[in-house]
């Protein structure tokens, strides 16, 4: 029989039961709403179809409701000592099969190639043999990611998982409130940043629910958000991906500074020498003060500001 575990009671219980606490280094918060775990499935869109790569199950919580929505759970947990929890929690889940592993240390690519093996008929999934390093063919089945992250690891998290975004149809998280406030926000808001920049890069990102602090235990002293991300087929922009994210990193790496200032000191941290006239003249073709800040300009503005750039060097 499958235990429904999003109450603190039922959370405290199994914890005690197997003499554990949530672990603060791992980021330990289990959800204890009912509410918010049937919220993340449906902003995922979990249906028998699909195969789901949970990122942290913990005690099983989130598993136990994805394993009956979805064809098959694969769920990666750095957390050894929950073996036992996870052995009782979802003894009734044969078809979720749980990776002991740090996410960030697990060939997502290579785990695709053996949940999605090239067909019978010998189409390739794009991955194997010859075709190793191609994107995922459109035909190919994507995963669905599900997680509610630990804070200390959503931006490297995120980044890893945009970087494999052809293995992937979504992304569902949960993360802090700010953190989902800053990928969603718009040029020239206060939440505006590299983060944004990168994820609006890859991805359709949308919040779409809140979670207060009140729906873990332990409770954490932040509220969170579940943010839904999209994969773009495409990205939104055409210009030389390494070019416009080295731009964007260097004009991000010192906030306050102007993008003129960031630009000429940042830049050459990214083995690029621009000078002062090139970056100020790249701004004004644009239409754009020399004062201006990085903040100001939205994914469409670094496209074209690298690629007037780009032809200058
Ligand atoms: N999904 C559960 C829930 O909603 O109750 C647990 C969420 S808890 C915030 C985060 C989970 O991620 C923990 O189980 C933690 O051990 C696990 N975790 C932390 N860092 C990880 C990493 N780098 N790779 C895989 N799992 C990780």
């Amino acid at each position: 029989m499958i235990q429904h575990l999003a109450t603190t009671g039922m959370t405290r219980h199994i914890l005690d039961k197997y003499q554990l606490r949530a672990r603060k280094k791992f980021g330990q918060n289990f959800l204890v709403s009912e509410e918010v775990v049937e919220g993340i499935l449906d902003a995922a869109g979990i249906t028998k179809e699909d195969t789901v790569l949970e990122i942290g199950p913990g005690i099983g919580t989130m598993t136990t409701y994805l394993s009956q929505a979805a064809d098959r759970v694969v769920s990666i947990e750095i957390d050894r000592s929950l073996e036992p929890v996870l052995a009782e929690t979802l003894a009734d889940c044969s078809n979720v099969r749980i990776i002991w592993e740090d996410v960030l240390k697990v060939d997502l690519r290579a785990l695709y190639a053996e949940l999605f093996p090239e067909e019978a008929d010998g189409a390739p999934n794009g991955i194997d043999g010859e075709s190793e390093g191609a994107a995922v063919p459109a035909n190919r089945p994507r995963l669905k990611v599900v997680a509610n992250l630990p804070y200390y690891v959503t931006t490297p998290i995120i980044m890893e998982l945009l970087k494999e975004k052809d293995l992937f149809e979504s992304v569902t998280l949960m993360v802090q409130k700010e953190v989902a406030e800053r990928i969603c926000a718009a040029a020239g808001s206060r939440e505006f940043g590299a983060i944004t920049l990168a994820v609006q890069y890859y991805a359709k990102p949308e919040i779409a629910m809140a979670v207060p602090a009140h729906c873990f235990f332990p409770r954490p002293k932040v509220d969170s958000s579940v943010l839904h991300l999209t994969a773009h087929e495409k990205p939104p922009v055409q210009t030389d991906e390494a070019f416009l994210f080295a731009l964007i990193r260097a004009s991000f790496n010192q906030r306050r500074k102007t993008l003129v200032n960031g630009l000429t000191h940042g830049m050459s941290a990214e083995g690029i020498r621009l000078g002062r006239e090139q970056v100020t003249g790249a701004l004004e073709a644009m239409g754009l003060s020399p004062d201006v800040r990085g903040e100001k300009l939205s994914l469409e503005e670094f496209a074209s500001l690298a690629e007037l750039l780009r032809g200058q060097i």
